[in-house]
């Protein structure tokens, strides 16, 4: 069956929309701000919806920080925001290996290697979960086959979590696959599977799809994707938050992240122009990726001006 066609908002309609929903889960990059610049009205946006009694939501797949860190970027851009409402990729990693009782009945006394930011290894920590870094295990400079084939593994790690990881090399490339070829049971979680994001205003850069890339091959071993356009995330956020499906909304710059999501629990969906996806690109999506509704920025959807 053929998608209805996304409606095209505007501050008019906007609020029309608004009206009809309890919940609105915002992604951030690219809807919120971008890079370190905040979206023109999207402060004051924030605040007609609290004011609306509106509960928000801000689910991001960027693993480089913590909530913690969160709580202080939003601060930062004059948003006032709460740690219960954030949901980042580094969270989620370390709430679904609890999910499963990682480290505890399944795999007990297993530690986690994480290839990834101080943000996630806060998150891991802070769920009670061991946490081992390339630069705790010391890895071996592996310049010869010698040198590969004397690498030991580290027995106690169970799951490899894989999130965004600036100095990401050839050598953890090679540690971790090795452990997911050869140690029995060994787990593998990404924390989002964005294939490029910009990271500050203009450039775009690999995101951690491209490192989750390189692992999958490289170990044959196809990781539980827990960011925004996994198949574990929505029902995660539908019980913690207790969602009512029809009543809520997310808004989001990514068809293949955020649209989908909302796409697969029957969330109403609403795309702004402010992010990675062009009005041409929005419009010639796949219907599992058509957001319900186009707006030039997240102003829109609270009645105020975009520029
Ligand atoms: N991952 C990284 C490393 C990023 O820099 C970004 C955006 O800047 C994202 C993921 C996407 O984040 P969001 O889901 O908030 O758009
Ligand atoms: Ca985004």
């Amino acid at each position: 069956q053929q998608a209805a066609a996304p409606r095209l908002l505007d501050e008019q309609s906007g609020p029309e929309v608004l009206q009809q929903l309890d919940t609105i889960i915002f992604d951030c990059d690219g809807v919120l701000w971008r890079g370190s610049d905040t979206i023109t009205n999207a402060v004051e946006a924030l605040h007609v919806m609290r004011q609306q009694g509106k509960r928000l939501l801000f689910v991001t797949n960027n693993s480089s920080k913590s909530r913690a860190q969160y709580v202080k970027k939003f601060q930062s851009l004059g948003m006032q925001v709460d740690s219960s409402e954030i949901v980042s990729s580094s969270y989620t990693a370390a709430a679904y290996l609890s999910s499963i009782g990682f480290g505890q009945c399944l795999q007990p006394g297993k530690h986690v290697l994480l290839l990834g930011s101080q943000g996630t290894a806060d998150e891991l920590a802070a769920a009670g979960l061991q946490v081992l870094d390339a630069e705790q295990l010391q890895l071996p400079v592996l310049d010869s086959v010698d040198a590969m084939l004397q690498m030991q593994l580290d027995e106690r790690i169970g799951a490899v979590v894989l999130g965004w990881d600036c100095l990401f090399n050839y050598q953890k490339l090679v540690y971790a696959s090795a452990c997911l070829r050869e140690l029995p049971g060994c787990l593998c979680v990404a924390t989002n599977l964005d294939h490029a994001d910009y990271i500050g205003n203009d450039r775009m850069m690999p995101g951690t799809g491209a490192l989750v890339a390189a692992l999958q091959v490289a170990s044959g071993v196809e990781p539980v994707n827990v960011g925004k356009g996994g198949a574990w995330l929505f029902p995660y956020l539908l019980a913690k938050f207790q969602l009512q499906p029809s009543r809520t909304a997310v808004v989001g710059d990514r068809l293949d992240t955020d649209i989908a999501m909302g796409k697969q629990g029957g969330l109403v969906t609403l795309l702004p122009l402010t992010g990675v996806t062009t009005m041409q690109g929005a419009l010639s999506a796949a219907s599992s990726e058509q957001p319900d509704f186009i707006m030039p920025s997240v102003a829109a959807l609270a009645g105020l001006p975009s520029s």
